[in-house]
C-alpha cells in the first residue's frame, strides 16, 4: 500500500475530549472517528488492526473445535421475556418497535437466540457437545460510554456458546475455551491475566475474566502474590472483622454541619478521619419500602454483593433525591441510620465502629458519638463493600491483597442450566429422558482489545503495535523519491520484493519532508521502518529502525528481505 493512495487520517492535535492515551492515539492515528456517543467509524488503518484481532480469535476458536455462525443483531422481545431478562436487563438494553408495533431489541449478548436455536436443532445426546461462536456487533446502552472504543455502546464481540450433556462436559468445554483464550492473548502480544470473576447479569455460577493490566482500566483486580490468588475486587468476599467493637466513650449529640454534603467535606469540617464516619445509601427495595445500606465513610458499595440480598431490587437502583427525602425526611447528604423507619443493612466494618459520626436525617446536621445497640438497634450485618488494598486474602487470610487496575478483554462463564431451563432447551439422553443442556458462554471484546493493546504499548511519539496486531509490518520512507531515479527504482523493487515475501508494506510515497513522514510512521506504530536515500545506496545499505526499541541499524540492501524475515521471525 502507498500512502498516496491510502486513507491516512492522522491528526496533529490531541483531541480535547479524549481522556486516556489509547483514545487519543486511536483518533490521532486515524483508526476511528466518533459518529455519536459510544458509536464509531473504523477507518482503513483501524480496520486492518481489527481484522487481525478477529483472525487470530477465529483461528483459535476453530482450533478449539468451535464452529462459526452468524446470529441476528436484532432480536424479538419474546425470547427475552421467556428468559426473564426483558425486565432484568434495565436501560442498557436498546429496545424498539417494528412497524407492526412488535417489541425488539438490539442484541447486547446472544444467550436467548442461541439457546432457542439449540432447542430446535439438537434433539439427542449424540449431537453433543457443540460449541458455536460468532464475531458480531453488539449494542449496550452503557450509562457512561467513554474512553473511545474501550467502553462504547456499539462494539464487536466474539461470543461463543457451548452445549454439553452434563456438568462434567461443561467443565471440559470451559477449560478448552479458557486455554484457547490464553493462546489468543499470547498470540496477540497482550499480557492478559485470568482472574476469578462474578457472573453479573449473564448469570451462572463460575467464571473468569481476562484482564490487561493498565492504570486506565475501569476494573480493580485483587492479587495475592504469595498464594497466587487473583480476582476482580467485586468478587473478593470479606468476613466480619476479627477484633471486638471498642466500648462506647461518647454520648450522642447533634452537630450543625452547614453546606456539608459529602464524606470528604464532613471529615474536613469535623477534622476527623473518614473511617470514623458512616455513609447511608438508599436503594430500591424488593418490597414497598426502600432499603438503607450503611457503610464506613471511606468504603464503597459493591453493587454485586448488594444485589445478592433478597431485600434489594435487581438490578440495583439508587433512590432519587425525591425518594430519599420522602423516605427519610432529609436530603441525601444528611441521611443516617438513627431513627430511620426503613430496613437497614450494615456492612461488617461499619458495624464494628463505636462513637461514630453519621447523618441526622435533618438537613445540615450530623450526629456525633453514635453507638450501635445504644442509640440505635444492633445492626443486621452483611458483606456489602468493595475490597481495597490491604484487605485479607480470601484464600490465605494471613496475607493481604494488592489492588491493580485492569481492562477486561475477555470473560468465560459456566452457565449451567440457567438458560436451557428458562427457554426449554432440552435433549434426550441415552435412556431417552429429557435433560436440559449444560451451557457455557465465552466473550472477547474485539474492538476493546485494540484500545487495550495501545494502553499497554505506546510512547510519547505514538502507538507501538505488537507485531501480530500491526496494520502494516514495515514502512519504507524514501528520501528524495521524486528527485532521484536510483531511490525511486530501489524503493519500487524493494516494495515489490517485500510484498512478495508476505510482508504488509506501507510505502510513504508522498512529497513530504522526512521529519513529517518519520513522525507519522511513529504515530501509527509500524514495527519496522526503513529509510532509503542516495547516501545509503552509495554504500549499498538501508537504514533500519525498530519502532519498539528505537534501535537503528544499517543493513545491506541486497539481503534486506531475508534480514527482515529474521527480525520479524516471519
Ligand atoms: P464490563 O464489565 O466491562 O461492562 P461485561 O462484563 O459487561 O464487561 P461481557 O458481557 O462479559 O462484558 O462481554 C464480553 C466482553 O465484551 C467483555 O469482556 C469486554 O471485552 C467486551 N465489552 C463489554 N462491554 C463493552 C463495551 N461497552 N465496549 C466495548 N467492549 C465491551
Ligand atoms: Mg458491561
Amino acid at each position: 500500500m502507498r500512502t498516496s493512495q491510502f486513507f491516512l487520517a492522522t491528526l496533529k492535535e490531541v483531541p480535547a475530549d479524549a481522556e486516556i492515551v489509547s483514545h487519543q492515539l486511536m483518533l490521532r492515528a486515524g483508526l476511528i472517528r466518533q459518529v455519536a456517543a459510544g458509536v464509531y467509524n473504523w477507518l482503513p488503518l483501524g480496520h486492518r488492526v481489527l481484522s487481525k484481532v478477529s483472525q487470530v480469535v477465529r483461528e483459535e476458536m476453530d482450533r478449539a473445535g468451535a464452529q462459526e455462525v452468524l446470529l441476528p443483531a436484532v432480536q424479538p422481545a419474546e425470547l427475552w421475556q421467556h428468559s426473564g431478562r426483558w425486565d432484568d436487563y434495565g436501560p442498557e438494553l436498546l429496545r424498539f418497535k417494528d412497524r407492526h408495533e412488535r417489541d425488539f431489541c438490539f442484541g447486547p449478548t446472544h444467550e436467548e437466540v442461541i439457546t432457542t436455536l439449540a432447542r430446535s436443532e439438537i434433539r439427542s445426546y449424540r449431537q453433543l457437545p457443540v460449541n458455536l461462536y460468532q464475531i458480531q456487533t453488539k449494542f449496550r446502552d452503557e450509562i457512561r460510554p467513554r474512553f473511545g472504543v474501550m467502553r462504547s455502546r456499539e462494539f464487536i464481540m466474539k461470543d461463543a456458546y457451548s452445549f454439553d450433556r452434563d456438568s462434567d462436559g461443561m467443565s471440559q468445554s470451559y477449560q478448552s475455551m479458557y486455554d484457547a483464550y490464553v493462546r489468543i492473548f499470547e498470540r496477540l502480544g497482550l499480557q492478559a491475566q485470568a482472574v476469578e470473576a462474578d457472573s453479573g447479569s449473564i448469570g451462572g455460577n463460575f467464571s473468569h475474566e481476562f484482564h490487561v493490566l493498565a492504570d486506565s482500566g475501569e476494573d480493580a483486580i485483587a492479587f495475592c502474590s504469595p498464594c497466587g490468588y487473583a480476582a476482580n475486587v467485586e468478587k473478593v468476599n470479606l468476613t466480619p472483622a476479627s477484633c471486638e467493637r471498642p466500648d462506647a466513650k461518647e454520648t450522642m449529640a447533634e452537630v450543625a454541619t452547614p453546606d456539608v454534603h459529602t464524606i470528604a467535606e464532613l471529615s474536613a469540617f469535623l477534622k476527623i478521619d473518614a473511617k470514623q464516619t458512616l455513609k447511608t445509601l438508599i436503594v430500591q427495595g424488593s418490597g414497598d419500602l426502600p432499603v438503607a445500606l450503611v457503610l464506613r465513610g471511606d468504603h464503597d458499595l459493591n453493587s454485586v454483593k448488594a444485589e445478592t440480598l433478597d431485600e434489594i431490587a435487581k438490578p440495583l437502583r439508587m433512590a432519587s433525591a425525591k425518594e430519599i427525602e420522602e423516605a427519610t425526611g432529609s436530603a441525601p447528604g444528611s441521611v443516617g441510620p438513627v431513627g430511620l423507619k426503613l430496613p437497614v443493612i450494615v456492612d461488617h466494618d461499619a458495624s464494628a465502629l463505636s462513637d461514630f459520626v453519621c447523618g441526622a436525617n435533618r438537613d445540615g446536621f450530623h450526629l456525633q458519638g453514635v453507638n450501635w445497640g445504644r442509640d440505635l438497634a444492633e445492626p443486621t450485618t452483611h458483606d456489602l463493600r468493595q475490597a481495597v488494598e490491604g484487605d485479607p486474602c480470601p484464600t490465605d487470610p494471613l496475607q493481604s491483597i494488592q489492588v491493580r487496575r485492569g481492562i477486561e478483554v475477555g470473560h468465560v462463564f459456566q452457565l449451567g442450566t440457567k438458560y436451557s431451563e428458562a427457554l426449554d432447551g432440552n435433549f434426550l439422553d441415552a435412556q431417552g429422558r429429557s435433560q436440559p443442556f449444560y451451557m457455557g458462554c465465552y466473550g472477547i471484546g474485539i474492538t476493546r482489545i485494540v484500545a487495550a493493546a495501545i494502553e499497554q504499548s505506546h510512547d510519547e511519539n505514538g502507538i507501538i503495535w505488537p507485531a501480530p496486531l500491526a496494520p502494516f509490518d514495515v514502512c519504507i520512507v524514501p528520501i528524495g523519491l521524486k528527485k532521484s531515479e536510483q531511490v525511486a527504482n530501489t524503493v519500487e523493487a524493494l516494495y515489490a520484493e517485500l510484498e512478495e515475501a508476505g510482508f504488509a508494506v506501507l510505502l510513504d510515497d508522498r512529497d513530504e519532508r522526512p521529519g513529517v513522514m518519520f513522525s507519522e510512521m511513529d504515530l501509527i506504530g509500524i514495527p519496522h521502518r526503513i529509510v532509503i536515500g542516495e547516501k545509503g545506496l552509495a554504500k549499498g545499505i538501508v537504514e533500519y529502525r525498530n519502532r519498539a526499541t528505537g534501535e537503528t541499524v544499517d543493513y545491506a540492501l541486497d539481503a534486506f528481505v531475508e534480514t527482515l524475515k529474521t527480525l520479524s521471525s516471519l
